[in-house]
């Protein structure tokens, strides 16, 4: 065995494989790292098609060499007990415990770890196992670093897959093969005989996959998408809106009487689900809308509004314990005041009411000053003062983004200026949040540029979060390159959530990483979040990037973070 690393220096060899990610090269260089960070003679990543008894090597290596890649049978071997989520660690005699694969025994194979390999909804691609000639007992850092390996292998894939299947993915469930949420808002848009619509809500689903695994909770979710979608044939339109709910559209010439198709439904779910040798009972609750009670209500209804009452009913249903409940007036008063939200927000962006608030961000060692963070704020006469999280969702969903980011950034400017002609010029750089929705704009470049005046690009930093970057990656990806050769500076938002893009970090033209306050509230103490900071610091020292922490309100937080070696944060 060799002796082993400290755990900075393992996270950052991890690190310097995983800025790969994306490249040819990445798989092969991956097991070679995690056979020398790990000390394990055998490592390979394997993909499994969906209820295949094979798997096949993507990479594999054998004493730090590239092997062929080749295909084995999962039956018999430790790789068939890999469960749905963590690390599978034999430390010893392995090749006694399967017999039957004789490939252990062959290699003298002792001690045996293998990870699953997920996709973010925690669909299983693969496995990531590595194999030694010794006894092999894992230690926290040891998992931690299969995880993050597995993770991004994981991201890797599925991006692959996305890019072959870029149609599908975005207007298709991939579980079910039914229209995902986008394409039925898509469907609503473009149609016009709508009349009803019901949710279809499957309930203690989440048992399933807790009870069971989350590939049983997929085969489940497949038999009752494929039982509506037999019961409503031409009948109606179906879709899968999140993970146990879906959407019944009927049209004519079935019936426009809620309750009876309801019960239809009902009877539909009397028949039990069968999937393998398990036999489940399913229960569900259903929230309805019709055209016409919302319309009587006074509240506009474009097929959007119908959809969103359906769930206003739902919800009702679930909170009653009710089969059924169908939208009605009572239920309005929250779909008005959504209504009325957006109306008097519209109001104050047009007014000039809406105010900003800069959150210093410091070098946690000196307290220097290096910037600062624009942070929208918005107080109503009878609201009181209302949160970003509540309007700056629903200017998304309501088309106002553009209007109020445009606003933030000239405001923002504005100030810059003030400041600079009051002789106390603002040193620090100024970040300012870019909605993804703003992005989609063709004319976002042009438009950003005029905004900002005389105040110089190189001033600005954007956030966009890694989520928002990755609702249409490629597109993204070339404005922030136009953005930033005019010399602004891209920060990737909310970083560490998912793992997802990593894969693009490479090529982001992001230089400043900030790390998601959810890692910040629990250090120092959680190990699994210390890890996780350790891992980031030192991947964005490997790609040359600044990091901010987000979110600091300790003492004990700044100086866990200093200690770690990232230097820079904001926070209360
Ligand atoms: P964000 O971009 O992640 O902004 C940081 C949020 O964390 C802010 O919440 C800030 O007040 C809060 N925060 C900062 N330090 C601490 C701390 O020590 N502890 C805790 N618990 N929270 C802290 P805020 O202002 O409520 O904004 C929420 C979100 O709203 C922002 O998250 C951002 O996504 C969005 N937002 C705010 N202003 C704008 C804007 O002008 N444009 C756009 N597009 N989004 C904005
Ligand atoms: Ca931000
Ligand atoms: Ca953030």
């Amino acid at each position: 065995m060799t002796v082993k690393q400290r755990p900075e220096i393992m996270f950052s060899r991890l690190a310097s494989v995983l800025i790969r990610a994306g490249y040819s090269d990445f798989f092969d260089s991956l097991v070679k790292v995690l056979s020398s960070i790990l000390g394990t003679e055998y490592v390979l990543i394997a993909d499994i098609a969906p209820g295949s008894q094979q798997a096949h090597t993507l990479a594999a290596s054998s004493h730090g060499k590239i092997i062929p890649n080749f295909t084995y049978n999962l039956c018999g071997s430790p790789c068939e007990t890999v469960p749905e989520r963590e690390v599978c660690n034999y430390t010893d005699n392995v090749a006694e415990l399967f017999p039957d694969d004789t490939v252990l025994t062959e290699l003298g194979i002792q001690g045996y770890a293998g990870m699953p390999i997920l996709t973010s909804e925690g669909r299983k691609l693969g496995l990531l196992c590595v194999m030694s000639q010794h006894s092999l007992a894992l230690d926290d850092i040891d998992r931690e670093i299969l995880q993050i390996a597995a993770a991004q292998v994981g991201a890797v894939l599925e991006t692959s897959h996305s890019q072959l299947q870029i149609r599908s993915l975005t207007y298709e469930d991939a579980v079910t093969g039914l229209p995902n949420r986008q394409h039925l808002r898509d469907w609503l848009t473009d149609t016009q005989d709508v009349h009803c619509l019901l949710l279809v809500d499957i309930q203690r689903f989440k048992e399933i996959n807790d009870l069971y695994s989350h590939s049983t909770g997929d085969a489940v979710l497949y038999a009752v998408a494929q039982r509506l979608q037999s019961r409503v044939g031409d009948r109606g339109f179906v879709a899968r809106l999140s993970s146990n709910e879906f959407a019944l559209i009927p049209l004519d010439p079935w019936s426009d009487d809620l309750a009876v198709i309801a019960d239809d439904i009902r009877l539909w779910f009397k028949q039990p689900i069968v999937c393998g040798k398990h036999e489940f009972h399913l229960d569900v609750t259903i929230g309805a809308a019709s055209r016409s009670d919302i319309e009587l209500s006074g509240v506009k209804s474009a097929g959007n509004e119908l959809l969103r009452s359906a769930s206003v009913a739902l919800a009702e249903a679930k909170a009653k314990g009710a089969f059924i409940e169908v939208f009605n007036g009572t239920m309005v008063d929250s779909l008005k005041q959504r209504q009325g939200l957006i109306g008097k927000l519209q109001k104050a962006l047009r007014n000039d009411q809406l105010e900003l608030h800069y959150q210093p961000q410091l070098n946690l060692k000196t307290r220097e000053l290096i910037g600062a963070e624009v942070l929208c704020r918005w107080h109503d006469d009878e609201l009181g003062w209302v949160s970003p999280t509540t309007f700056i969702p629903l200017a998304e969903e309501r088309g106002l983004i553009a209007e109020l980011g445009n606003w933030v950034i000239s405001r923002a400017c504005r100030q810059l200026m003030e400041w600079d002609q009051q002789g106390a010029s603002f040193l620090g750089k100024l970040s300012i949040n870019i909605s993804s929705k703003q992005l989609d704009d063709p004319e976002f470049v042009d438009k950003i540029l005029n905004l900002i005046g005389d105040i110089p690009p190189s001033r600005l930093v954007l956030e966009l979060t890694e989520s928002a970057m990755m609702r249409s990656p490629e597109v993204n990806l070339a404005k922030m390159k136009a953005l930033g050769t005019h010399g602004f500076i891209w920060a990737i938002d909310d970083f560490g959530t998912g793992y997802s893009s990593l894969a693009y970090l490479t090529r982001m033209d992001a230089s400043i990483l900030k790390v998601d306050r959810t890692f910040i509230s629990r250090i120092p103490g959680s190990q699994h979040d210390e890890s996780v900071i350790r891992t980031i610091i030192a991947m964005s020292d490997t790609m040359n990037m600044q990091l901010v922490a987000e979110g600091i309100e300790t003492e004990a937080q700044s100086a866990y973070l200093v200690s770690a070696g990232c230097l820079h944060g904001q926070g209360f």
